[in-house]
């Protein structure tokens, strides 16, 4: 051993310290809220941070090399873009609609399981986690407890605007599921063999889901139709919790911050229509007549009308309009109390 030796170890523990510092600061002001919640282990933290970034640097690189090449193989383009309506659907005919929220049951098991696999492989977890973090926002919107509010604890300045987007976005995932989760997961889990075979074999589905492009445009397909079509469907879907909690027309009267975004609603097959939904979760249809697009619904309508679901949940008219008529009481209070006010 040198006399040099204590010194070098000190240092490469102090660099290491440094690091973890520097590391902590930016997650916190970046992503996490406060670390009030648990962030999740090492490893997972990694397997996050990769699942993340490899697609964000794929796909620069591969219109890089598009453009450079001047072609891309249009067998790639047509798995990307039947790969982000399957599994698109996947997750809001799916996880969204019919597992978290029943609001319609198929008249065959095989075809529930197809529809979860569906989103299993759109990459966004397996579907209990899923289901079982979307219930907990639904009993806990925009207040403490929500997984993934853009308001809760964020400060109304730019920075603050700025945390709450990122968070809702894609720093939640950093953190623990909450008991309240934990418990929607067991319960679901316990309710569906599905489910369970679906949960215990996700990598594997999500590897098949990467790797299935390949079949048809080699390699092409699997940056494509695979990797980069991975980040397109998860960062819409997120844009449901952040976007759709921040920016866009409130219909219904609801008691959180749920808004109506007609762009989100266009890439995310009608998950977009989020006010809507937040008033009738249980609905199964978003958008209301065609100025609301909902892909979902216009699939959902095509499959009840061929008998393969049944038990179709739809709001009544007479609902609409007594939502409607609360958000319109509800924004003559606020005028008046503004009025006071001044
Ligand atoms: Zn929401
Ligand atoms: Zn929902």
């Amino acid at each position: 051993m040198t006399p040099s030796a204590p010194t070098t170890g000190r240092s490469w523990a102090s660099i290491g310290q440094r690091f973890q510092g520097v590391r902590r600061t930016v997650l916190t002001s970046i992503t996490h809220r406060s670390w009030s919640m648990p962030d999740r282990g090492a490893i997972k933290r990694s397997a996050i941070t990769v699942w993340m970034v490899g697609p964000m640097v794929t796909l620069p690189v591969a219109l890089g090399y598009a453009v450079h090449r001047r072609s891309i193989d249009p067998r790639a383009v047509a798995a990307l873009a039947g790969g982000y309506v399957i599994a698109g659907l996947g997750v809001t005919a799916g996880y969204h609609r019919l597992l978290t929220h029943r609001s319609y049951r198929t008249t065959s098991p095989r075809l529930e399981a197809i529809v979860l696999l569906a989103g299993a492989m759109a990459g966004q977890g397996p579907p209990s986690q899923w289901a079982g973090t979307h219930t907990t926002h639904h009993s806990h919107t925009d207040k403490p407890g929500d997984p993934h509010s853009p308001h809760v604890d964020f400060d109304d300045d730019w920075r603050g605007v700025l945390r709450g987007f990122v968070h809702a976005q894609v720093g939640w995932l950093y953190e623990e599921p909450s008991p309240t989760t934990t418990k929607h997961v067991e319960r679901i889990r316990a309710g569906s063999a599905t489910v369970r075979w679906i949960d215990d074999h996700y990598l594997a589905i999500l590897g098949a889901g990467l790797l299935a492009p390949g079949l048809v445009a080699g390699w092409q397909g699997v940056v494509w139709g695979g990797v980069v079509r991975m980040l397109l469907v998860n960062h819409a879907t997120f844009a449901v919790n952040s976007i759709c909690h921040m920016y866009g027309q409130r219909r219904f009267e609801t008691d959180d911050e749920s808004r109506n975004n007609t762009f989100i609603a266009l890439l995310t097959q009608g998950e977009g229509n989020h006010n809507k939904h937040h008033a009738f979760p249980k609905m199964a249809y978003h958008g209301i007549g065609w100025r609301e697009y909902d892909l979902t619904a216009y699939v959902l309508r095509w499959a009840e009308a061929r008998g393969l679901i049944t038990d179709v949940v739809k709001p009544t008219p007479v609902q609409i309009a007594e939502r409607i008529e609360r958000l319109r009481l509800a924004t003559e209070r606020r005028v008046a109390l503004a009025a006071v006010a001044d």
